[in-house]
């Protein structure tokens, strides 16, 4: 056995409550859960001291190529998504391969250092040059030993609308970007938007390749290309492959017409992804007071059967000017918006930017089990709600049964008379 890639973690808990668990890696893969399980001489251990052992954190929504460029060439003052797409129109030809490719590492060392492990990334293919689609091909590449990098061939300025951005987007796909995308609410009219859904569907089912749209991105109730999206995929049996990211459009859709088109979505087997940090500060821009929340009814597209993502969607860039790739902070923020509180509904949060997200991507091998690749966080709380609420500090990120990262624990001392020397955030328990 090679000890590189084998480790015994002792005493856990586990997402699903199981307490006291150990959990043994061979040759980096989960060979055994269970108490009291031996280690076999020379294999390191990790001693999780009954903190709670998670699978890798997911982003199913992510701009690679945009990241870390915030105040390239200048700051978006409106704050608009609109603003944004025209300010990314500004710096694209400014862009170098080296500067991408830069930012794009830096961005996946702090991923890894927040225990996030597998990030699908949409890349622009509406430059000519394909200059962020070869970067972030080549990022693929340099991080796979630690980091599963998926590419998602995203016409940003509309693959009708935009010249030559279906022949880009097919040449994106030939070079081996995984996943087809779209933006049909950025198409000149409507019914061009339902076309760009029906033509980028086909291409991905001659494929075989999965779907993933920037879809009714917009606080316009009438913005309804969920609906080709749903129809497409159940017309050419796609389900299961079929994502619509954002449809914020549906927090401000007729009641009655989101009762139809709830089903609809479950039945053609789509995910969905709300991008909660990014569009609580993008959307309802227009509005005076109220203004509306602008992320997708979670709570409802879960209870009607659909699987639900949070994406961190933007880390400094021409839409948004902070965070870290700390998906506990995307959960915390998805929960807050959708009012989701009940102890359940917190559960689902955690596995929104966990299990979830990994079913979106396809990562057959995500996920704490027996037989599944040994990659794991161990965070500084007792399950995943105190994770939720503390933004856990990550211990020990483990991929492939080797420690890649560790951050101490978060710790304060006290200098008060008669109180305890040092801060515990958790519960008594
Ligand atoms: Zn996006």
């Amino acid at each position: 056995m090679d000890a590189a890639d084998s480790l015994l973690v002792r005493n856990a808990c586990l997402t699903d409550g199981r307490r006291a668990q150990d959990v043994r890696v061979e040759a980096g893969r989960i060979t055994a859960i269970g108490t009291g399980l031996a280690a076999p001489a020379g294999v390191p251990v990790l001693d999780a001291e009954g903190q709670l052992l998670s699978p890798p954190f997911v982003d199913p929504h992510f701009h690679m190529d945009a990241t870390l460029s915030y105040g390239l060439p200048r700051v978006n003052a409106s704050g608009t998504l609109l603003e944004g797409i025209a300010l990314w129109g500004e710096l694209k030809p400014q862009l170098t391969q080296d500067a991408l490719v830069e930012r794009a590492l830096q961005y996946c060392d702090w991923a890894v250092a927040k225990g996030l492990l597998a990030i699908r990334s949409h890349v622009d293919v509406c430059d000519e040059r394909l200059l962020a689609v070869e970067a972030l091909l080549h990022v693929k590449q340099r991080v796979a030993p630690y980091l599963d990098l998926q590419l998602v061939a995203f016409p940003q300025d509309g693959v009708l609308r935009a010249p030559n951005a279906l022949a880009n987007l097919k040449r994106a796909l030939d070079l081996g970007v995984d996943v087809v995308g779209g933006i049909p609410h950025f198409e000149r009219t409507m019914s061009d938007g339902a076309e760009s859904v029906r033509v980028l569907c086909e291409l991905a089912a001659e494929r075989g390749l999965r779907v993933d749209m920037h879809c009714d991105e917009s606080d316009d109730p009438l913005s309804r290309h969920v609906e080709s999206l749903a129809f497409q995929t159940q017309r050419l049996g796609l389900h299961g492959r079929v994502t619509g990211s954002h449809l914020t459009s549906m927090h401000s859709m007729d009641n009655y017409y989101v009762s139809k088109l709830l089903p609809l979505m479950a039945e053609a087997g789509l995910h969905a992804v709300a991008n909660p940090l990014i569009n609580i500060t993008l959307q309802g821009r227009h509005d005076s007071y109220p203004k509306r929340r602008g992320m997708t009814r979670v709570p409802e597209l879960m209870a009607a059967g659909v699987n639900v993502g949070f994406g961190h969607d933007c880390v400094m860039d021409p839409w948004y000017s902070l965070g870290s790739g700390d998906m506990l902070e995307v959960a915390a923020m998805g929960l807050h918006v959708a009012q989701m509180t009940a102890q359940d509904q917190m559960r689902a949060c955690f596995d929104a930017v966990t299990v979830n997200s990994a079913r979106i991507l396809g990562l057959p091998d995500h996920g704490l089990e027996v037989g599944k690749a040994a990659d794991f966080v161990l965070l500084q709380a007792r399950d995943p709600v105190e994770a939720i609420r503390l933004r856990a500090t990550r211990l020990a990120v483990v991929r492939r049964g080797a420690v890649v990262a560790r951050t101490p624990a978060a710790t304060a001392a006290l200098a008060l008379p008669g109180r305890p020397a040092a801060v515990d955030w958790t519960l008594m328990r």
